[in-house]
């Protein structure tokens, strides 16, 4: 793989068209909006594909796994209601480019990635171009117990369930966004912790995730 890190008018340009895309496909934050124009998905991948970085779609990223699509990235982005200092809870690292997203909007992220491969090249990468988060490997559907509670948490892979577990970890005032359902599709779910044992649940659009596997999932 040749990764390169340049930042050409070529890239500078289609990003700037990226954010126009999911600007008319109902992104209306702008705080996130900024964000995915400052985070370069061109770093994300070989230099062969380039030409594909900026398109709105997911690409495989080694592993079986994908680099989520930009809208789906700014669609959760905008629903964690990101607060400068917020402390989140990533859970599927997968590339980071979400957790760059999330460091963009100011959060403090603890990212956990099950697959070591993954785990291992994306905590390289993130402070190399710039970006400083907490990076584990591990089941992250039983959330990472030690650093909770946390402000928002977002998972990046389906689940069958909401697991209990991650609600548990949320600090009251806190927001999981998750997505639910089968291994074919899935309804985006917020949940909002209103008090110790009281959840307001919002089911929202639906996706194409791959699976959350662990011991809370599939
Ligand atoms: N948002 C990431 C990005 O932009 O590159 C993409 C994440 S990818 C769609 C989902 C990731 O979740 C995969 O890397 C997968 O290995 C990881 N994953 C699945 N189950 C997991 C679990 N139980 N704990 C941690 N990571 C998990």
């Amino acid at each position: 793989m040749a990764y390169k890190y340049i930042d050409n008018y070529r890239e500078k340009g289609a990003r700037k068209k990226l954010v126009e895309e999911l600007k008319k496909k109902g992104i209306d934050d702008e705080n996130v909006l900024q964000a995915i124009g400052n985070v370069k998905r061109h770093y994300f991948f070989d230099e062969t594909f380039w030409n594909q970085a900026y398109k709105d779609i997911a690409f495989p990223i080694g592993e079986g796994q994908t680099i989520s699509q930009p809208y789906t990235v700014a669609y959760q982005s905008q629903l964690l209601h990101i607060n400068k200092g917020d402390k989140v809870l990533e859970i599927g690292t997968g590339s980071g480019y979400q957790t760059c997203v999330l460091l963009e909007l100011g959060a403090k992220v603890y990212t956990i990635e099950r697959q070591e491969k993954l785990y291992n090249h994306t905590r390289q990468v993130l402070p190399h171009i710039g970006y400083n988060a907490n990076f584990f490997v591990g089941d992250g559907s039983i959330g990472i117990a030690k650093h909770a509670p946390y402000d928002k948490i977002i998972v990046t892979a389906g689940a069958p369930t909401v697991p209990d577990v991650l609600l548990k970890q949320l600090n009251i005032g806190g927001i999981l966004v998750i997505p639910v359902g089968d291994e074919k599709s899935q309804k985006m779910v917020t949940v909002l912790k209103v008090a110790e044992h009281d959840y307001e649940k919002i089911v929202l659009d639906t996706f194409r995730f791959v699976p959350l596997v662990g011991d809370k999932a599939w």
